[in-house]
Parts: C-alpha cells; structure tokens; sequence
C-alpha cells in the first residue's frame, strides 16, 4: 500500500525511468509527445536514469524510429483494436497496468484534451498525485525530485511543486511550452511489446463516429501554424468574423485575448496567455492586442509575431517582427483580399 500524503516517505527504490506518454491521433504523433521526449531527456540525463516513450494505438508501429531520434532510450508499444481511437477506460487501464509492471519513477503526459483526462485518472489508480497543466520542468537540487512549476490561483503566482512520497512523480504539460528537440536520426532503441489485458466489457463508453465539425480547424491552437488572434481592439463581437475568414484563408487556427474572451466575444478555448493556451506557430497575428505581459507570455516564442494595432506606443510592437499601424477593421480585409490571391 502507499503512504497517504503527508506520511513519511516509502522506500521507492523500486521506481526507476522517465517516461513519456506520446499522444497519437490516426496513428500521427502530436508534436506535444515530442517536446515533452526533449524534456524527459534532460530530466533522465540529470537522474541518471532511462527515458522511455510509451505509445497506445492501432497501426502506431511506424512511430517507433521518430520517438528514438527524438530522445528515447526504449519504447513500450500497446498496439490493438481497442485502442484505434482514445477511449478512457481502455487507455487507464492500459498504462495503469504498464505503471504498476514497470514502476517508472516520472511520467509527463501533454496537458490536451486527452492528456488531461488520462492523467488523473491514472495518477490516482496507481495511488500518486498529479501536478496538471504545468509550464517549466527542473530538478530540485536539495531533493533531487522533479521541480513541477505551472501558473497558480487565475495565474497571480507562478507554484513550483514537489511529490516526496508517492511514486510515480506524474504531471500534465502544455504543449509549445518547450521546443521540440532536432531529430537524431542515428539513435535506436529497444522496444517492449505489451499484449493487451483490456477486455471489452471494461470499455463502457465506444466511438460511434468521428465528426469534423466547422470551428474543429480554427480551434486547434496547439498545433496550428498560423495563428489570427483579436482583441479589445476589435470592438465587437461581429468583428471576429474578420479574424476567423483570415485564419481560414491561411488554414490557421482563432486566437484571443482574455479582454475579448472576458467580454464574452470568444469562448475561453480560444484565449492565449497566461491563463490561456500557449502556442508557438510560424506565425502569429496579434489583432487590436496590446501586447500585456500576460498575453505575451503563451505566444511570445511564435516564429514571426505580426501586430496590428492602431496605437503606434503600443507594447505590442516592441515583440513584433512586423508591425502595421492602423484600424484592424480597415486592415484585416484587405489582407485576406491579397492572401486569398496567393
Ligand atoms: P487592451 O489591453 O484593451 O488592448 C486593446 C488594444 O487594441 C489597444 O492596444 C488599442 O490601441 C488597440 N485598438 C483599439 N481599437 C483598435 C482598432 N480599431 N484597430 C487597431 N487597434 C485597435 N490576457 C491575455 O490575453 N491572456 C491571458 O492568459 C491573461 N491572463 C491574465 C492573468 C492574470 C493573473 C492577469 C492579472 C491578467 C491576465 N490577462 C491575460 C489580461 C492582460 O493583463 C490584459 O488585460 C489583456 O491581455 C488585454 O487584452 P487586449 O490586448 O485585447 O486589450
């Protein structure tokens, strides 16, 4: 059994690696699994310890060499039908028995949709705490834990947590908070084929269909390469509509500040920032955005920031490869004339 919190700390000697949950969606990795392998990496490297991805799917065999040219040391492969799409009784089940055989002493899962509804349930099947939604990964030096660090009450103040007692150390991370590594194509690695203890009366609930509905695309700012976001500075609601026919035009996703999300223009999905998503697309269009240190902490490290704003003062601009200065509503249609032109 394990300690409860605040026991003394059990003998997890026993508890060894650091794993790596790799998301898939059809049998593609989400870039999350690969930045988080950049991260394990450092973390294993400084423990002294292995860096394993662990890959649950249908048809996943073809990721294998990409998750060791991006860090792995070894991967366990879940391949079944049961797991074609993410199905939460079936994944739980799937790496709750991998934890309890394995004993990892660290696993980082990506803070998406899936990710955060994995990871808790897992954390608490196998008795251990989970620290979600973080954005900075350390050691700490006195403990030699890992140093958990994720915004903390609406974002006022920035929690650095540890886990002293329980095994394994499990966290969510958002994606495009950490880079994905280059690609070592050179590296390999042993893999561990798991066989399935999933039966089918476990899974209660089964996808019937997968529907791609309109705001889909628009909504994916985690892996969105073009990024059109607006703020205060549209003025209303309505105008978001200028905003949303750029993002198309460029196959981008909607961004928003919190002012506009706050206002009731976007639902929070969409709110970049502190307290929103972080994102790092190629290039980011921040719209009648001011440029607050909160809303530049989730997109600052986007390949080129573009902000049009009609304040030339504007912090904005300061952070911006390019700058146009002027009336967004002016602006924006003329840009999506002379983009759909391309
Ligand atoms: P404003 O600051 O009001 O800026 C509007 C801009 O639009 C101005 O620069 C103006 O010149 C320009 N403008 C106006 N009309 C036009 C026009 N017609 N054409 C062109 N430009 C025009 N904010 C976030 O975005 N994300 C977060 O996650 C977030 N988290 C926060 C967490 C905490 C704890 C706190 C305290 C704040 C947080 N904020 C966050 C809020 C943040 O401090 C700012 O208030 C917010 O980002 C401002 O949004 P904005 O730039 O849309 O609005």
């Amino acid at each position: 059994s394990r300690p409860a919190a605040g026991e003394p700390a059990a003998d997890n000697s026993d508890f060894k690696g650091v794993w790596v949950y790799i998301e898939q969606f059809q049998g593609k990795a989400r870039n999350v699994g690969h930045e988080l392998l950049g991260e394990g990496r450092k973390l294993a490297d400084a423990m002294g310890e292995e860096l394993a991805a662990v890959v649950i799917g249908a048809g996943v065999e073809p990721l294998l060499q990409e998750l060791f040219a991006s860090g792995a040391d070894k991967v366990y492969l879940l391949e079944g039908s049961e797991y074609r799409h993410y199905s939460t009784d079936a994944y739980t089940i799937a790496l709750t028995d991998l934890i309890n055989v394995y004993k990892p002493s660290v696993i980082l899962i990506g803070a998406t949709n899936d990710g955060r509804d994995l990871g808790p349930r897992v954390a608490c099947r196998v008795g251990t705490g989970l620290t979600a939604d973080c954005t900075n990964l350390g050691i700490d030096e006195e403990s030699g834990l890992v140093a958990w660090t994720r915004p903390a009450f609406g974002g006022n103040i920035m929690a650095t947590i540890l886990c002293p007692n329980h095994r394994p150390q499990m966290g969510t991370v958002r994606p495009n908070v950490f880079k994905r590594p280059e690609p070592n194509t050179t590296r390999s690695g042993e893999v561990i084929r798991v066989a399935s203890k999933v039966k089918a009366e476990d899974i209660r609930t089964r996808l019937i269909e997968l529907l791609t509905i309109g705001e889909t695309a628009a909504c994916n700012l985690d892996e969105a390469q073009f990024i059109v976001a607006g703020g205060r500075g549209m003025g209303k609601p309505e105008n978001f509509a200028l905003i949303e026919e750029l993002a198309n035009v460029l196959g981008g996703a909607v961004g928003a500040s919190r002012a506009a999300v706050d206002a009731g223009w976007k639902p929070a999905i969409h709110q970049v920032g502190q307290t929103g998503k972080t994102v790092a697309p190629k290039v980011y269009i921040a719209c009648g955005i001011s440029g607050a240190i909160q809303h530049l902490a989730g997109m600052s490290t986007s390949d080129i920031i573009i902000a049009i704003n009609k304040d030339a003062d504007a912090p904005i601009f300061k952070f911006a490869d390019f700058g146009i200065v002027g009336d967004v509503l002016e602006i924006l249609p003329v840009l999506i004339e002379e983009f759909k032109k391309l």
